[in-house]
């Protein structure tokens, strides 16, 4: 009989599926790794299960503990998952940006979800860094999983993600193009192909109103460069320690507008339905155009799925309402 021990068994070995519409002005194949695929229907989930097991091993989770995470939604689904498996309690921090769909959905796998306002600033108490700090030290046997700065985030890239694409294009990646939001997903892929191969070029999708792409061109952190934005998932106002910058060759900005037009091309155009991330992704491909030739093989990470964002990015009205749609 073929079949996995618990869900958990069914994390990783995602497809690499080809992008031909939207992409087909560039002279590369492009391929997208398609997250989605994993059980919580994110990337997450890889990060989420290593950065557990690391815990346990480390002596920092003990049975019958308590998980806390400051999440957007798809870390908190994968430590949900595994929370479930394992036994632990699970509580998740989310700032009042995100959609509602995202905390519903984590309430479903059992989550305790506390929001919080986005428009404070990361040292205050009110922000979901601070108050998921504080209930990590706060609750009795609770562990504060920290994915900005927890290794274990980007060595589950460096350990999973990066050595599938490897193998699956057979050594032929040319170009890695990423959204970043903690850094783990770049930072570990990007480790595990330049160790391939150093020619390997890898590129982050950054937003406007986030400090990285300033920092990797002057190395200031720059508060200029920080305002509200509309993009879930990736840009920071923070330098979180996963960003491993001496890895990343260079970062695009794509707008929030663009972001979500292309998150919906995407889905009707390649049957892709996917989050606002990957719309970010592929528009920060095509940003890149003149850097790629006919011999290129770039692979684009799809982050997560278009179910969390169908009263947003998906709906007509909050289009409009944002100015994203005529
Ligand atoms: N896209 C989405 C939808 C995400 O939730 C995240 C994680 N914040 C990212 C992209 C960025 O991934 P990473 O944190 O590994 O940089």
């Amino acid at each position: 009989m073929e079949y996995a021990e618990n869900i958990l068994g069914t994390i990783g070995n995602t497809p690499l599926v080809r992008i031909n519409r939207i992409t087909a002005e560039l002279p590369c194949m492009v391929l997208a790794k398609y997250e989605t695929f994993n059980p919580g229907n994110s990337v997450k989930d890889r990060m989420a299960l290593k950065m557990i097991e690391e815990a346990e091993a480390q002596g920092l989770l003990k049975p019958g503990g308590t998980i806390v995470e400051g999440t957007s939604g798809n870390t908190g689904m994968g430590l949900a998952l595994a929370a479930i498996i394992k036994g632990y309690r699970m509580i998740c921090v989310i700032s009042d940006k995100q959609s509602q769909e995202k905390i519903d959905i984590l309430k479903a796998v059992g989550c305790e979800v506390h929001v919080c306002p986005t428009d404070v600033a990361p040292e205050d108490p009110q922000s979901y860094y601070s108050t998921a700090r504080r209930l990590g030290s706060e609750i009795p046997g609770a562990w504060y999983v920290n994915q900005y700065d927890n290794p274990a985030n980007a060595q589950a890239h460096y350990e999973s993600t990066g050595p599938e694409i490897w193998r699956q294009t057979e050594g032929k990646v040319t170009h890695f193009v990423v959204g970043v939001g903690t850094g783990g997903t770049i930072s570990g892929v990007a480790r595990y192909l330049k160790e391939q191969n150093p020619e390997v070029k890898i590129w982050g999708v950054d937003t406007y109103g986030s400090v990285f792409k300033k920092y990797h061109e002057t190395g200031i952190f720059d508060e200029n460069e920080i305002y509200p934005y509309v993009t879930e998932g990736i840009g920071e106002d923070i330098l979180p320690e996963n960003v491993n910058f001496g890895l990343i060759d260079g970062f695009t900005k794509v707008t929030d507008a663009d972001a979500a037009v292309y998150t919906r091309r995407l889905a009707r155009e390649e049957g892709m339905f996917l989050g606002n991330s990957a719309g970010a992704a592929i528009k920060g491909v095509l940003q890149l155009a003149e850097h790629f030739t006919p011999e290129d093989v770039v692979v684009v990470l799809f982050h997560d799925h278009g179910s969390r964002y169908v009263n947003k990015i998906y709906n007509d009205t909050w289009m409009k309402e944002q100015g994203f749609l005529e």
